[in-house]
């Protein structure tokens, strides 16, 4: 059976953004995602425009849509709500997060961590919702202590997590690594590795280092010499990324989720030299 994938959308605010997310989502519909997922802006910046771009993935597309809900800066009641609104539109996964609250935002709401949210939603609708969870193999950005870190992440898992997809990484030994670790602490969901595909390396050196993500050195110093030659770098990335995807299978990762940024040509070009 060829390794399940998955499609991370985030949701449109303008005509045109929501034209090309159209234009995406039915493109990369043809490469048979187990399900598609939509980000959410940590204290409500996407209040609206996840769930309607979950609805629009769902009825216009036909795909299974997951929302993505990051309870910082949330009250119980708003994402209660949230949860009885994915329930109505049939949603049956939801990715639960802490979120980031915007800079200068500074209500945090009821819920602290992940872990708050994973177990208000069993309260609230166990066993209804397939809960993944996010999880570091490069250790979070805001935790200088991996092992805490991982320890974290267990918490969410006895809360109640069924999946996990860790934050985009281009070293797949971190992934085993991260992988073994929790298998020893006795986690035993599966732990999909989130896949980056590369578009534009001056954007992904800015997301990078704010989300705790390494480039490897020699890959960022290949991209700087190939200057302004757009097409070797878009086919070394594609190279690149595609190995990595192949030996996270190889090593038995059950999955693969690709953060697309509703860009259609960097995802296909990896998954056309895996499959
Ligand atoms: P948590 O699991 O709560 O962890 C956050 C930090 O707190 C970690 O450092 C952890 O070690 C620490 N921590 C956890 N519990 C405790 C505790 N009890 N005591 C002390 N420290 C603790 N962000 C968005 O805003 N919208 C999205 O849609 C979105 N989608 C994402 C999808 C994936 C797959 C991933 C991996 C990330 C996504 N993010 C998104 C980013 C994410 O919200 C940030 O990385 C955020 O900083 C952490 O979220 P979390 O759910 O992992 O938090």
């Amino acid at each position: 059976m060829p390794t399940p994938i998955s499609f991370e959308f985030y949701p449109p605010k303008t005509d045109e953004q929501r034209a090309q997310l159209d234009k995406t989502a039915a493109k990369l519909k043809s490469q048979k995602p187990e399900y598609v997922s939509c980000t959410f802006g940590a204290g409500g910046s996407t209040l609206s425009y996840t769930p309607e771009t979950v609805e629009r993935l769902h009825r216009e597309h036909g795909l299974d849509a997951a929302p993505h809900l990051s309870c910082v800066g949330g009250t119980r009641e708003e994402l209660g709500e949230l949860l009885e609104r994915y329930k109505a539109m049939g949603c049956r996964r939801i990715v639960a997060l802490r979120g980031d609250l915007p800079s200068g935002m500074g209500h945090t709401g009821d819920f602290r961590y992940a872990t708050e949210l994973v177990e208000f939603i069993r309260r609230e609708h166990d066993g209804y919702f397939h809960i993944e969870v996010g999880c570091y193999p490069e250790c979070h950005p805001q935790s200088d202590d991996a092992l805490a870190d991982l320890r974290h992440f267990k918490a969410k898992v006895d809360a109640g997590a069924d999946g996990a997809i860790t934050q985009y990484f281009y070293n797949a030994d971190a992934y085993f690594r991260f992988v073994d670790d929790a298998r020893k602490l006795g986690v035993d969901i599966p732990i999909v590795p989130g896949i980056m595909p590369i578009s534009n390396f001056s954007q992904l050196r800015r997301f990078s280092d704010a989300c705790g993500a390494e480039i490897p050195r020699w890959i960022g110093k290949r991209m700087q010499a190939y200057g302004d030659d757009v097409e070797a770098i878009r086919d070394f990335a594609a190279d690149f990324v595609a190995d990595m995807c192949r030996r996270l299978i190889d090593g038995g990762a059950p999955g693969l989720h690709f953060y697309t940024l509703n860009l259609t040509k960097p995802t296909l070009s990896v998954l056309a030299r895996i499959r």
